[in-house]
């Protein structure tokens, strides 16, 4: 979970993020407002996700904006792809976006964008920390402070979409597509989005609704059980379900089994690969080795990065991939933003299955199965233990944590940035490799740690 606070710092690796009213109070908003209005002069572009405290935090985060003379645009309820995209086809100077994503009810957060559309960098966020505890904000007198314009992204992101999809081709095969919201800001553009690409929509969990009554926002499948039902009673060719703020996607098939999402990262990689004739593909190293196997497969080339989506990004930009994300749900489309994006995921999905001509569960069996297995041991000193990993592991790639990789399967260690934990992953082709794989991991890290 990600802390306010974690490592004594106020922004981690998705902006601020703690429990609303608590840990993320309408005053720390206000001052977030402020320091964003200080560093982005002009117009700044505003969308909260429909948690209970997204509208408070959003006021808060409008009042801070303006009292130092910028401007800022309430766009409302969107996901967060969609305030992105607003942002850069837009000559706003930067954005906001108030959410927590696929964390729990009772969580929110604030996270600022760059005029081009992408998420801060690490250094900017560094930078809006130190103007926020300094409280360095430009000053504005009564005639310069700035002014609220309502906007609309939704229709524009839609739109953008659909540019950059075979809309005809999708069209054509008539799908039957059942969309969980989970009740959040998907509500506001998936449900259309499917409708205008001429399929059959059924929608559940598709009203606003911060007190999330049918799941958890985390569209893993423990949560997604109903739309697994809801795919096989009305016999659908595809489940989608989106997380809180709809930058992630995750996928049922035809007969109600939810597709993995490594499998799901593999086989939109190798669709990439293939329609560019090659190019490069960028994930973190904790995906499943399906990914590297089908990226090199269709002739490309796989790129590992540490943990977190901003650090996908970074590298996608510095390499000029041709596709890129984290298997969790978050495929990012270098060609539409550079960002993670459910809605262009579900699009995507279904051009790929109308252009292969084949249900999505046939589409999966191209993709090799692997076991993966995690664990999580204590860990106080992470320094002892990184020293400690390169002399056991010499080969190893230290990216993040230490990926060792065998002929038949990884394993990961990987110390946790903001608890006194480290994670243990290990995967391979059979589930009793995968277990060896995983006590080999740990039995290294308590060697270590003593
Ligand atoms: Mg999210």
């Amino acid at each position: 979970m990600t802390r306010i606070g974690g490592m004594g710092e106020l922004f981690g690796t998705n902006g601020v993020r703690g429990i609303a009213n608590e840990e993320l109070t309408a005053e720390m908003a206000l001052n977030l407002g402020r320091v964003i209005g200080t560093m982005r002069k002009g117009r700044i572009a505003v969308a909260t996700d429909a948690r209970i405290s997204s509208q408070m935090l959003k006021c808060a985060v409008l009042a801070g904006i303006t009292s130092v003379g910028s401007d800022a645009i309430d766009l409302a309820i969107a996901p967060t792809p969609s305030l992105q995209y607003y942002v850069k086809e837009t000559n706003v100077s930067g954005g906001v976006i108030v959410t927590a994503s696929h964390n729990p009810r009772e969580y929110n957060g604030i996270k600022f964008v760059h005029s081009d559309g992408t998420e801060f960098t690490r250094e900017m966020d560094e930078e809006s920390e130190r103007i926020y505890k300094s409280k360095e904000f430009r000053t504005a007198r009564w005639n310069e402070v700035g002014q609220i314009f309502s906007g609309e992204c939704n229709r524009l992101y839609i739109d953008g979409v659909k540019e950059r999809v075979d809309v005809e081709l999708i069209a054509s095969r008539k799908f039957r597509v059942v969309v969980d919201c989970g009740n959040g800001a998907a509500c506001f553009t998936s449900p259309q989005l499917l409708k205008e690409l001429g399929c059959e929509v059924i929608s559940i969990n598709a009203h606003p609704d911060g007190s999330f009554p049918q799941r958890n926002p985390e569209p893993e499948e423990k949560n997604v059980g109903f739309l697994k039902e809801v795919v096989k009673q009305v016999s659908a060719d595809l489940g989608v379900a989106h997380d809180g703020d709809a930058d992630r996607a995750t996928f049922v098939d035809e007969k109600g089994n939810f597709i993995s999402e490594d499998v799901m990262l593999a086989l939109m990689a190798k669709y990439y690969v293939k329609m560019n004739g090659g190019g490069k593909v960028v994930t973190p190293v904790s995906s499943s080795k399906c990914v590297e196997n089908a990226v090199k497969e269709a002739g490309g080339e796989i790129v590992y990065t540490a943990v977190g989506s901003p650090v996908v990004v970074k590298v996608m930009k510095e390499t000029n991939a041709v596709f890129g994300g984290e298997g969790n749900g978050g495929l990012i489309f270098p060609e539409f933003q550079l960002t993670r994006d459910g809605a262009m995921s579900a699009a995507k999905v279904l051009e790929l299955m109308a252009s292969e001509k084949k249900p999505i569960s046939e589409l999966v069996k191209d993709i090799p199965k692997y076991y993966t297995l995690k664990e999580k041991l204590p860990c106080k000193d992470k320094q002892k233990l990184l020293t400690g990993l390169k002399e056991e592991f010499p080969e190893a790639n230290f990216t993040d944590g230490a990926r060792v990789d065998y002929e038949d399967g990884w394993i990961l260690i990987r110390p946790s940035g903001t608890e006194p934990i480290v994670r243990v992953f290990a995967e391979a082709k059979s589930p009793v490799r995968a277990e060896e794989l995983l006590k080999n991991g740990m039995k290294s890290v308590e060697k270590i740690l003593g």
